[in-house]
């Protein structure tokens, strides 16, 4: 795939889909910023290996819903490398309970992990990238954002916020050369699926019409598409990747 762009920030890279998405990046010749919060460790695991293909990496570590944290590490990558070519949003959580059982904490602290630090991510990146007349920026949604999800109206609500928000975003951005697009994953073999019990996951392999959970490799592929050169005129955009699970 093609890059007029020459580096990538993607939180949450220090496992999951994020590190797929980092060493997929890397693997076509971008210098990423691996980011974690409490995974350093595995942070540096990932640029060891970026490197060891031949790639380029750096780690930077900072919590996504400390907003003052999110600005310093967008400066501290324009002090070093003297730009921000893309961003992907990944990092992400879920703390799930029926409604009724709910805290209004529990909601909060799922919204400002989830939509408000992407929302930061966006906003600052809009403010470099449009001194460069470029950018493309990528917030990985959610399915349950699409179709809404028992036990998970705090995740709800923060990915089907991400997907308005990114079009919002494109719009402003449009003629500053700047793309805002989201990817909609449905569900992903990662630690965050790990937890559920077989049983469930035979429940949803059964709803998938390709019956099968997907690969990080699958929805990083997605990422490096609407990142690349190939996607210029695609912003705004909501790209499924789900076996077939939400087609509307
Ligand atoms: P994961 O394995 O649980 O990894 C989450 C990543 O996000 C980790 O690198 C973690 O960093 C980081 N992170 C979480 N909260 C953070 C915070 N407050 N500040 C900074 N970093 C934080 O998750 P995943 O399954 O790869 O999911 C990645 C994204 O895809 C999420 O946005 C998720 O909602 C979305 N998604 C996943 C699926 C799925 O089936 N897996 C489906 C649809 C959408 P540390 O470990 O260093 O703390």
């Amino acid at each position: 795939m093609v890059f007029s762009g020459n580096n990538v920030l993607v939180t949450g890279s220090s496992r999951g889909i994020g590190a797929e998405i980092a060493k997929t990046l890397a693997g076509f010749g971008l210098k990423v910023w691996v980011h974690y919060r409490s995974g350093a460790v595995q942070a540096d695991a990932v640029k060891e290996e970026i490197e060891a293909a031949g790639g380029k990496a750096a780690v930077i570590g900072f919590d996504v819903s400390d907003e003052a944290a999110f600005v310093d590490a967008i400066k501290t990558i324009i002090d070093s490398d003297g730009e921000l070519s893309y961003l992907v949003n990944n990092a992400g959580i879920t703390n799930d309970k029926l409604a009724m059982r709910m805290k209004t904490d529990d909601f909060m602290s799922v919204i400002n992990a989830n939509l408000t630090s992407c929302f930061v991510g966006c906003r600052e990146s809009m403010k470099v990238m449009r001194k460069k007349k470029f950018g493309s920026v990528v917030n990985i949604s959610s399915i349950i954002g699409e179709t809404g999800n028992a036990g998970q109206t705090n995740y709800a609500a923060s990915k089907g916020g991400v997907i308005a928000m990114t079009k919002s975003f494109a719009i402003e951005a449009a003629t500053s050369g700047i793309r805002y697009n989201s990817i909609t994953p449905g569900f992903i073999s990662t630690e965050m699926t790990e937890v559920l019990v077989d049983e469930i996951k035979d429940g949803i392999n059964a709803k998938i019409p390709m019956q099968r959970m997907g690969k990080a490799s699958e929805v990083a592929e997605a990422t490096a598409f609407l990142l690349s050169d190939h996607a210029s005129y695609i912003t705004g955009e909501t790209l499924k990747v789900n076996g077939g699970m939400n087609m509307a």
